[in-house]
This record gives C-alpha cells, sequence and structure tokens, in this order.
C-alpha cells in the first residue's frame, strides 16, 4: 500500500516500527530515522525477514529542516510518523509542508525552555496544511489518541450530548526500582510536576501540582490513588465536543513515587533552567534523566496492568446516561509480543494505526486536525485487531 518515515527510535517508535511491519499489506515499505542510527539499525537487524515489510534506516537530526526535507525528498513517504520528542513538532510539520508529505504525531508541540503544552503552535499551520492538500493528525497517541477517539465514538453512538468527561489513566505496573518513568523522564516529569488544570464552563481552573487527590476501584485492577494533572486532549476535546460542560483528566501515582518527586523537586534536580556545573552549562532535569533507569530498560521487568478509558456523562433521548469506555493492557503480555511494557505499547499500536488511517486513504481530510475530529468507527476497529481491545460500561462507579 505504501511507505511511511519513522522518525525517533525509542520506546514508543519501537512498538510503532513492531506493528507497522505486523501490517505488511499497508507499511510495505519503513524508513526509521532518528538521532542515534544504531538503535534504528538493531530494530531493523531484529524485524528484518519478519514481515513483507522493507526496512531501511538513516540518521536525522530533527531539529534541522533541511535534514528533515532532504530525507523526505530521498525516501518520499506518503506518510511522516512523528515519534521523537515533543520539540521536533514543528521542524517536522515545516519539513512535511516543505515536501507536501502528510504528518502524524503522538504529543503536542512544547517549546524546550518553557513546560508549557498547547496546540496554537500547530494548529497555526491549519490553513498551509490545507492549501497544501496534506493532512497533519496530531496526537494519535492513547491519551492524546485513543480517549480522543473514545470521545467521538461515544458522541457518535451512544449520546446526543457528552457534558462530563473523566478521562483515567491507570498503570498498575510495578518495575520493581524505587524510582523510575515509564517513558522519556524528562517529558514525563514535565508533565507531572506542572500545576493541574481542568476545563469547567468555558473556562481552565487551575489547581496546584497533585493537589486534587481521588481513590478510584479500576475495572481489573483495584482501588488506585489518582491526581488530578493537566492533560493536552482537554484542550482540543473542549472545543471538539459540543455542549461539554467539564473535562478532567486522573492519572494514577503510587506514594514511593510521589516521595521520591518531591524530594527530587527540594533539591531542585527537576529544574529546566540552566545552571552552571564545572564549567559546564547542564540542565538539571536533562542530567537527572541520564541518571534514571532508561524506560525501555523496564520492559522485562514490569509486571501488572494498565487501565485507560474515559467515563461520559450526558444525554441520550432526554434522559441522562453514563458510559465509561476502557482498555485494559498486561505488561508481560506487551513484552512478549513486541519486548516493551505496555507504557510504550498503549501508545505505539494507535501510532501505527494513525498512520495506518492516512496511508489506506480511510481518514481523508486536508488540513491540521485533532484525531477526534475523525469518523471514530475505523480506528475503534483497528484497536480491537491490532492490540488494544476496548471494553465499555454503562454503569460505572463515577469520581466525585
Ligand atoms: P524516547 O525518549 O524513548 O524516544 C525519543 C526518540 O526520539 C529517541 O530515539 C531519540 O533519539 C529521538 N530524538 C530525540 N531528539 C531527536 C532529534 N533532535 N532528532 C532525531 N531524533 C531525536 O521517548 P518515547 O518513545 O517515550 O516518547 C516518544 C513520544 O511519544 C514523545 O513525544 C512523547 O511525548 C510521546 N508520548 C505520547 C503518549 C500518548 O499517549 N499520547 C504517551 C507516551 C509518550 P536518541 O535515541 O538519540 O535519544
Amino acid at each position: 500500500m505504501g511507505k511511511c518515515l519513522i522518525i525517533g527510535c525509542g520506546g514508543v517508535a519501537s512498538v510503532a516500527i513492531h506493528k507497522c511491519v505486523q501490517n505488511d499489506e499497508v507499511f510495505e515499505e519503513i524508513m526509521i530515522a532518528s538521532r542515534t542510527k544504531s538503535k534504528c539499525d538493531a530494530l531493523k537487524e531484529k524485524l528484518d525477514g519478519t514481515s513483507k515489510t522493507k526496512i531501511s534506516t538513516a540518521q536525522v537530526d530533527a531539529d534541522n529542516v533541511d535534514e528533515l526535507i532532504a530525507l523526505i525528498n530521498d525516501f518520499k513517504p506518503d506518510v511522516v510518523l512523528n515519534l521523537a520528542l515533543p520539540y521536533q513538532d514543528l521542524t517536522i510539520m515545516d519539513a512535511c509542508f516543505a515536501t507536501k508529505t502528510n504528518y502524524v504525531d503522538t504529543a503536542n508541540y512544547e517549546p524546550e525552555d518553557t513546560a508549557k503544552f498547547e496546540y496554537k503552535w500547530q494548529w497555526a499551520y491549519r490553513e498551509r496544511f490545507e492549501e497544501a492538500g496534506i493532512t497533519a493528525l496530531l496526537g494519535s497517541g492513547f491519551d492524546p489518541g485513543v480517549t480522543s477517539v473514545f470521545a467521538a465514538y461515544a458522541l457518535k453512538h451512544e449520546f446526543d450530548e457528552i457534558n462530563y468527561i473523566d478521562i483515567l489513566d491507570c498503570n498498575a505496573g510495578d518495575h520493581g526500582y524505587p524510582f523510575a518513568t515509564n517513558f522519556n523522564p524528562e517529558i514525563n516529569i514535565r508533565e507531572v510536576s506542572a500545576k493541574g488544570s481542568y476545563w469547567e464552563d468555558g473556562h481552565w481552573v487551575e489547581t496546584e501540582p497533585m493537589e486534587i487527590k481521588r481513590v478510584y476501584n479500576f475495572p481489573e485492577i483495584g482501588e488506585k490513588d489518582m491526581y488530578l494533572l493537566h492533560h493536552e486532549e482537554i484542550e482540543s476535546l473542549a472545543l471538539n465536543i459540543p455542549g461539554i460542560k467539564r473535562i478532567r483528566f486522573f492519572m494514577t501515582f503510587g506514594q514511593s513515587y510521589l516521595t521520591h518527586l518531591k524530594c527530587l523537586e527540594n533539591v531542585g534536580m527537576t529544574s529546566i533552567e540552566p545552571i552552571m556545573y564545572e564549567g559546564k552549562e547542564i540542565i538539571p532535569l536533562q542530567f537527572l534523566k541520564a541518571v534514571l533507569p532508561d524506560p525501555a530498560s523496564l520492559g522485562p521487568r514490569t509486571v501488572g496492568k494498565t487501565n485507560i478509558g474515559c467515563i461520559f456523562r450526558g444525554k441520550k433521548d432526554g434522559k441522562d446516561k453514563t458510559y465509561y469506555l476502557y482498555n485494559v493492557c498486561d505488561h508481560q503480555e506487551c513484552y512478549k509480543e513486541v519486548g516493551s511494557q505496555a507504557v510504550s505499547y498503549t501508545t505505539g499500536v494507535p501510532a501505527m494505526i494513525g498512520a495506518m488511517m492516512l496511508m489506506t486513504g480511510t481518514w481523508d481530510k486536508k488540513g491540521v486536525y485533532n484525531i477526534e475530529e475523525f469518523d471514530p468507527d475505523p480506528f475503534m476497529d483497528a484497536l480491537n485487531k491490532w492490540g488494544l481491545p476496548w471494553k465499555e460500561s454503562f454503569d460505572p462507579e463515577l469520581v466525585d
């Protein structure tokens, strides 16, 4: 069917690449291009010959638009799947625009020097992408991604109007380390040490970091503490779900994780302000990343499950209705299949599916769109087929 250029070769990319190779009818050819080419070569060596997908590799600095343009012109992909870091979103979008190539990512742009993520920078490409006749699909991971598709599906099939959404992200995995992050530590810690916020009655309500705590009894997992965080899909769902009154996002954290994080914060290790150390400028959070376990090394040791989903409340045929859509994923099952734990798996699978939606022309709208703006049905079918089956409940426990 076509060619996909995958940028980045970390935890999420590794899963997406395994899935592209499994899906060789669609992904006839892929190129894996990242900063460290040896990682791309190692993955190619592992996967070559396991399916019909032809794999090539390249070195690229995704901060450099000219390098990206040269690579895209050389490989001529149908889609560029950006699985590098959020800092590279705009340079990769620039290169896609210059070469008239479709673009997919899993996380919105964040300037490296201010831990603030919002869509305005990427939405600013709308008209240019529309005129160029190409598509940018934003946020094709799990959250954002699957949670946003869940919202579009609930609206299409279960509700006349959705008024409340609670997005619940539970990772009950245990990796046995006192402190480690399940995906890129720098991105993860920036996210959880920021102020929380939720959307209510047309505006943001800001909270202190981890100020709002709830306990929830997750299906197939049990009771866990969860905390309200700011999360990027709230911004686009607030615009795309008519009649919405409130959207909140909660993520589970164990007490040990929070105690370690507090201590690291108190001593200044999570700061993104550069400091001088022995004549060299370093960023404490980047140094911390270097001493923490590599998330990719957690796969073999992580046991337990994740449960991520959304509770919707609204109206159907004039009556109040509640609906919960979620996916449960087992860390060890993921590891057996693709050599990664469930946090990378739950992001990498929808990244592959998003690229597939554009490559097959199933989703074909020109411009820049968040994932909930497309027809959710083919994506929901693909989740069941490609390893993230979803479950539904019409009588879930609610979050107060
Ligand atoms: P990793 O740190 O494991 O991987 C990032 C990859 O990008 C690495 O291979 C890295 O190269 C490469 N990279 C970084 N900078 C550049 C650059 N300038 N040029 C080329 N390559 C570069 O991160 P993850 O796999 O955990 O996360 C990937 C993305 O997925 C992130 O944007 C993250 O925010 C997003 N994400 C989204 C989720 C969702 O549900 N929507 C959930 C989890 C993550 P090198 O190997 O040299 O370091």
